[in-house]
């Protein structure tokens, strides 16, 4: 099963339940606090009612800016010596009260005349209704039910009251209340609900978050969480399993590199071991014959010792443990020497030595015996890897003023995704194995290490099916070139 079906779907599951259950928790919180303002609206209402028709020292009428009465059709109002006809077209009608001068018409045409004939309309169109919000004169007019008086009060001691009153409420809660008159709304509340008060359709309550920012962070903290808990789980779970990918990868790796070397050494054991029977057994008499046996047993008896120095090599460097003697050394030396190895094998025919450009003489300083060792490999690798009639190329010379060795072949090349893993240890590309070529997979770790320890790099290009360029590029030391 994949780590998506084990690790990913169960979390997504888990994430999604979280915050379903963290959803339906906000939706339910979001009910309560409803419930809570439609509380404290039904208060408030009460209380303003108390106040506003209480005719107490702190009721809302002994603060009043006007009184009226309401005589037959007519609404009075003493102080300004003024009554006022229900008809529409009909002018009020000026009175003088003992002591107080009267209003002169001008005055009373003017000023107030227009604000109150629109109260009034108001008023006599809703008789069941104890309070009317008088929105020109900035005045609230309550007449008290059951009787002709009635007061005209000044709306910003009313807001002030109800505000006063809204804040001791919500004080306990975590939103804020603003008392609304009218549709004169609060901008700061535009995105919040108001609620309005159901016997004064002209006041409304605005209900609003206190601190927006941190109240949802905190109203969401368990879903996020939540949400990171299962992050850290999924990075970890996958982390985890990467490394056991990986730790499965090298595991088989390793396995595939004990059967190579036990395979390598079989091969050159058994055909030494037959040819040394048929030479016991006396069955090679002719001397030119003996010679070839001989000549073959020897090869393969290098051959043997040429793995078991590279396994050697491998593991002293694996251990840090590979001295080195550097000294000055020619490239086409080097080259040179490495060929020699191939030369009483049938190979020896197919590999071909160059220089590139005039200056044969290019010196690096190097260990002699690594680097052999390196070249060495690179022409084993070309030789394995390629056809078995076709040249390789074994060339030396300077780019951009460096040392370098390439070893050039026309075999099976490397595949594009392959070109930075042979390099690692025991890795070998598909397509060398499924050509059944033997190998360990350790000689272009040897060769890279060594090219390291050098202060050099080794490098490939490489087109499938066409051949590979295996490039040691040295690091120009001064001394080497003087
Ligand atoms: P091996 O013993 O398998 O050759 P190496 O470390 O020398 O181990 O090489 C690692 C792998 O690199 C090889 O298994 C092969 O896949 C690839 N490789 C190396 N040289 C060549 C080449 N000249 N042509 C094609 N593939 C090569």
């Amino acid at each position: 099963m994949s780590i998506t079906a084990i690790v990913i779907l169960p979390s997504a599951v888990l994430c999604f339940l979280a915050f379903r259950a963290v959803r339906t928790e906000n939706v339910q919180q979001q009910f309560q606090q409803r419930q809570r303002q439609r509380q404290i609206a039904l208060v408030l209402e009460a209380e303003l009612k108390k106040w506003l028709f209480s005719g107490g020292q702190d009721g809302a009428i002994s603060q009043a800016l006007l009184r009226f009465h309401i005589s037959g059709e007519q609404i009075v109002f003493p102080s300004l010596a003024i009554s006022i006809p229900p008809g529409k077209d009909v002018r009020p009608v000026p009175f003088s009260l003992p002591n107080s001068p009267v209003q002169d018409q001008r005055t009373i045409e003017e000023i107030y005349y227009p604000r109150i004939q629109a109260f009034l309309r108001d008023l006599k169109s809703s008789r069941n209704s104890g309070a009317q919000y008088f929105r020109r004169l900035k005045a609230m007019v309550v007449q008290i039910p059951a009787t002709n008086e009635g007061y005209v009060l000044s709306s910003t001691n009313l807001t002030h009251y109800s505000q006063r009153k809204l804040d001791e409420l919500t004080a306990p809660e975590t939103f804020r209340a603003t008392f609304l008159l009218d549709e004169s709304r609060d901008a700061g509340l535009a995105s919040a609900e108001a609620i309005s008060l159901d016997d004064f359709t002209f006041f409304q309550i605005g209900f609003g978050s206190k601190e927006a920012g941190r109240f949802d962070v905190r109203k969401n903290f368990l879903l996020y969480a939540i949400v990171l808990l299962t992050l850290i789980t999924i990075s970890a779970v996958v982390f985890v399993y990467r490394g056991m990918a990986q730790e499965m990868a090298m595991t088989q790796l390793r396995a595939d590199f004990v059967s190579a070397v036990s395979h390598e050494f079989r091969t050159p054991l058994s055909s030494m071991l037959a040819l040394l029977e048929r030479l016991e057994l006396g069955r090679v008499v002719e001397p030119g014959m003996q010679q070839r046996y001989y000549q073959a047993l020897r090869q393969e008896a290098r051959r043997l010792g040429l793995l078991v120095e590279k396994l050697l090599d491998f593991a002293q460097l694996e251990e840090d443990k590979k001295k080195f003697s550097f000294e000055r050394l020619q490239l086409s030396r080097i080259i040179d020497e490495a060929v020699k190895v191939f030369k009483e094998s049938a190979f020896h025919q197919r590999i071909e030595q160059a220089c590139v450009g005039m200056d044969t003489a290019i010196n690096v300083v190097a260990d002699r015996t690594a680097i052999v060792q390196c070249v060495q490999n690179l022409i084993e690798n070309a030789l394995k890897y390629s056809p078995p009639d076709v040249k390789v190329l074994a060339r030396y010379g300077m780019k951009n003023g460096t040392p370098f060795i390439e070893v050039i072949d026309q075999g099976i090349g490397i595949p594009v995704g392959d070109r930075e893993k042979i390099f690692e240890k025991f890795y070998r590309a598909e397509n060398a194995r499924a050509s059944n070529v033997q190998g360990t997979g350790i000689g272009l770790t040897l060769v890279k290490r060594i090219m390291e320890i050098h202060g050099g790099s080794v490098g490939v290009t490489s087109t499938p099916g066409q051949g590979s360029c295996f490039s040691l590029m040295f690091s120009n030391t001064k001394d080497a070139l003087e």
